[in-house]
């Protein structure tokens, strides 16, 4: 059977979501037939973001946790205060998005949830397909946020983020709950760039992950193993009870992504919106919607030109991986150089690519040049004989 409609969303996580409910509070698409699928309901908190931010968005109201101190600990032990200037870290549990956006989106006559695999998309001209086992949609539009592992591209650098988290309630309460660690490297450095993260939740509950940036994953035993390690041995914690679990894997490469083909817009991870250097994507998806629904106000369509992650970010981020493949400068001495010299609020400016190349020079002073500087140049002829 053959189902029509206007605009077809491939995908209901964050970039699907929210660019629905976004172009709902703004009143754009309110005359138009909205067909959403997703192969999951959303009932369940299936990941949770963290991001810094200082200006209003329109998720605030859903953020559940902000840590006013942010700290770096390097592979040696130092510990640096963070200077995040107007900057707030900030963290959204992903149930609580899904909860608020679908009540809000459920109202609406025009918007129909279908729960199904996609099986495919494809586009011809003016005309999007998304291909169920039940059935064929068909659109003007179609917005894709379901990403599938790029097939390789000679040159380009292929990194995961993949971290397992506990959150864990602790029998004494922590001594300084407001404080967060951003990155701690006292961990093994064996298996690529290692780190943890460690958010307090509550007086007595922490929430820690063991991250890496390398190029596959690990068995599960071996991110438990070292969890366990560093929450005896490092925080010196041997009384705790794990009260949540998460596990994903995030891509970070200078693949080049596609946003648009013919009438289907790639958003999300699916578009290129997760930044190749840190795994972040809730900003830089936000940022990409923003765009999107400003072009249809506009002009009309969704096409918009200048992305986000522009050439002179795309061109950085593929420098730091072709660095850390090279292992030429140690993952964890790289990042402990960045922290202990350059202030946080640059850095996480140069991160939102929202620094002036003067900005970015000051940021890459604090790092080893040549290491950077023979990948830099590496990445512009790889980009030159890409274009040609
Ligand atoms: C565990 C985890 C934690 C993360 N934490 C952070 C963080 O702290 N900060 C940050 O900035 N980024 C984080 N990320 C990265 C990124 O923000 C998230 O992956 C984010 O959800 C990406 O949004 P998206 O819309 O592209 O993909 P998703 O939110 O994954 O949405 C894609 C949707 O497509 C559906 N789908 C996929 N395949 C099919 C199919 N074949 N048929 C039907 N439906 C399908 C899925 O069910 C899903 O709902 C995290 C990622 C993970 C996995």
């Amino acid at each position: 059977m053959h189902i029509k409609c206007d605009i077809l969303i491939c995908g209901g996580g964050l970039a699907g979501l929210s660019l629905l409910y976004r172009a709902m509070k703004l009143g754009i698409w309110v005359d138009q037939e909205i067909i959403v699928v997703d192969r999951s309901d959303k009932a369940v908190n299936d990941k949770t973001w963290s991001f810094w931010n200082k200006e209003d968005s329109c998720f605030d109201q859903l953020i559940r946790h902000q840590w006013p101190e942010l700290y770096f600990v390097s592979h040696d032990g130092t510990k640096v205060a963070l200077k995040t200037g107007d900057y707030t870290y900030s963290r959204i549990n992903s149930i609580d998005f899904y909860e608020h956006v679908l009540a809000y989106l459920r109202e609406f006559p025009n918007i129909t949830f279908i729960q199904s695999e996609i099986s495919s998309v494809s586009s011809s001209g003016q005309q999007c397909t998304l291909q169920t086992p039940e059935h064929t949609y068909l659109s003007t539009y179609l917005f894709n946020s379901v990403y599938h592992q790029p097939a390789p591209v000679p040159g380009v650098q292929y990194f995961l983020q993949h971290f397992k988290g506990l959150r864990i309630k602790v029998k004494n309460s922590l001594s300084r709950p407001s404080e967060a660690i951003l990155m701690d490297f006292r961990t093994g450095q064996q298996n690529g760039t290692t780190f943890l993260y460690v958010f307090p939740m509550a007086s007595d509950e922490l929430f820690i992950e063991y991250t890496l940036f390398s190029k596959s994953v690990l068995p599960m035993e071996e991110y438990e193993r070292e969890l366990r390690k560093y929450i005896h041995d490092v925080l010196r914690i041997s009384d705790y009870e794990i009260l949540e679990e998460e596990y994903g894997v995030i891509p970070m490469t200078d693949h080049p992504f596609q946003r648009f083909e013919d009438n289907i817009v790639h958003i999300g991870t699916a578009g290129g919106d997760t930044r190749a250097s840190t795994g972040y994507t809730f900003t830089n998806t936000q940022k990409t919607i923003g765009k999107i629904l400003q072009s249809f106000q506009s002009e009309g369509h969704p096409f918009f030109k200048n992305e986000n992650i522009g050439l002179k970010q795309q061109l950085y981020d593929a420098t730091l991986l072709n660095v850390l493949a090279e292992r030429r400068y140690e993952g964890h001495q790289l990042f402990a150089d960045l922290f202990k010299q350059a202030p946080a609020y640059r850095i996480f400016a140069f991160l939102d690519g929202e620094t002036s190349l003067l900005q970015d020079l000051f940021i890459m002073k604090s790092l080893r040049v040549w290491p950077f500087l023979k990948c830099f140049v590496a990445a512009v002829a790889h980009r030159v004989t890409a274009s040609s």
